[in-house]
């Protein structure tokens, strides 16, 4: 085929056991002739590691324990396998930072994927970014680092990666440049779409992690239901795309068919559309600037039928706005809301905070934390540190 490489890119995919991460292998397999597995890592999910060795046969493979990465080296010592087996959070940035890696598949979720996906960026390679939580505690260190390594950013959450492409290939130094006026990102409204905060008090975790459209890992499934995903969303959009939190428009669509879209000066409003499966933005963050088979079923409009559109009630999901002021802060203030969204996420997981307990949580801690000039990592990092431990004392009040 016309374009194809001539030998197969090699690709690390961090949190290769996770929701995206299987999706991606799942993608890789089908074209065993452009990519190879060079590096795969979990977190503590040993068995699944040990499977997807067995089919992909990496070079290195990273667990973050050493007891789990003993069991590893010795399951892949009697299955006759090569890989090599690294243990914890410097094994991360080593793999991403090898010079046989050419694509990183950030897949890890929440702040544990900031370093090695930062790592990956500041070596220049291609980053399919699907941790959305490092762009969002990092925003503008974050796209400095692409600016100034030239490394190739495509971003793998639906929404995003409609919206890129519904963009001009060169869509930096503002959306106004281009004609763009607005980008409208889609939201399903999460399993709970239409409650009203009472009805929502006494929702459990299984009803919260049980998508209408999608089916993804327990943070990001929560994140959904509270709407604070689509909040880490529009903070995510706005230092992709360079917009200012007024131009991103929250759009909940129902179907989940539009993915997101881009309106632009002339009234022309561009959408992608597709099945909600994430093989399709793997696919194209893998294969850009072409196309390749991603084993996704073609879209039949007709079962689709209609496209439905409302606003999002921010009284019940209170999450939405505030990410949106936590953008508008700037500096530290989005790191702060992420650092309590995923103490009271877990705590919400683990039946320690209710539902409704996710917002008061992540707006308490915003209210008791400063906001600071995100200049460094390490003032990031420390604002990040910070807000778990308020997010801690809160909840042990
Ligand atoms: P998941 O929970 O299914 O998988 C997470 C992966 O990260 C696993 O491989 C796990 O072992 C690894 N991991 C977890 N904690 C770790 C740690 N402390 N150190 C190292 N590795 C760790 O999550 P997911 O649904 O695949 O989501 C991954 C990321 O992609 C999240 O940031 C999420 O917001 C984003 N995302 C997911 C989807 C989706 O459909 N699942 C869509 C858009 C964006
Ligand atoms: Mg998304």
């Amino acid at each position: 085929m016309a374009g194809t490489p001539v030998r197969p890119r090699s690709v690390a995919v961090l949190g290769a056991t996770g929701s995206i991460g299987t999706s991606t292998l799942d993608v890789i397999a089908r074209h065993p002739e452009r990519y190879r597995v060079h590096a795969l890592t979990a977190h503590r999910s040993r068995e699944a590691l040990l499977r997807q060795c067995r089919v992909h046969r990496p070079a290195v493979a990273v667990l973050d324990g050493e007891a789990d990465a003993a069991w590893l080296r010795e399951q892949l010592r009697e299955a006759g396998l090569a890989t090599e087996v690294r243990v914890g959070a410097g094994a991360l940035v080593e793999v991403v930072e090898a010079s046989e890696v050419e694509v990183v598949m950030a897949a890890i979720v929440g702040a544990a994927g900031l370093l090695p996906t930062l790592a990956a960026v500041r070596a220049g390679k291609r980053v399919l970014l699907a941790n959305k939580e490092a762009l969002v505690m990092s925003g503008a260190l974050f796209m400095e680092a692409v600016a100034g390594s030239g490394a190739t950013l495509l971003p793998i959450d639906s929404e995003h990666n409609a919206i890129y492409q519904c963009l001009p290939a060169e869509h930096r130094g503002g959306l106004g440049r281009h004609g763009v006026t607005q980008l409208l990102l889609t939201a399903s409204g999460g399993p709970f779409r239409g409650w009203s905060a009472e009805a929502l008090a006494g929702v459990s975790p299984e009803q919260a992690c049980a998508h209408p459209n999608w089916s993804m890992g327990r943070k990001i499934s929560v994140d959904s239901a509270t709407l604070m995903n689509k909040g880490l969303e529009l903070i995510e959009a706005c230092w992709l795309f360079d917009a200012r939190p007024e131009q991103v428009k929250v759009v909940v669509h129902p179907q989940s068919v539009i993915h997101s879209m881009a309106a632009y000066a002339d009234g022309s409003v561009i959408a992608q559309l597709g099945n909600p499966d994430m093989r399709t933005p793997i696919a194209y963050g893998l294969a850009w600037p072409e196309r390749i088979d991603a084993g996704v079923e073609a879209l039949d409009l007709f079962a689709v039928a209609r496209l439905d559109f409302e606003a999002p009630d921010e009284t019940s999901f209170p999450c939405l706005r505030l990410a949106r002021e936590a953008m508008a802060a700037g500096g530290t203030a989005p790191a702060v809301l992420n650092a309590a969204n995923e103490v009271a996420v877990e705590a919400f997981l683990d039946g320690r905070l209710g539902f409704t307990g996710i917002g008061e949580l992540v707006a308490r801690v915003r209210d008791a934390r400063p906001v600071e000039a995100a200049t460094d990592l390490e003032t990031v990092l420390n604002a990040d540190a910070r807000a778990r431990q308020a997010a801690r004392d809160w909840l042990n009040r």
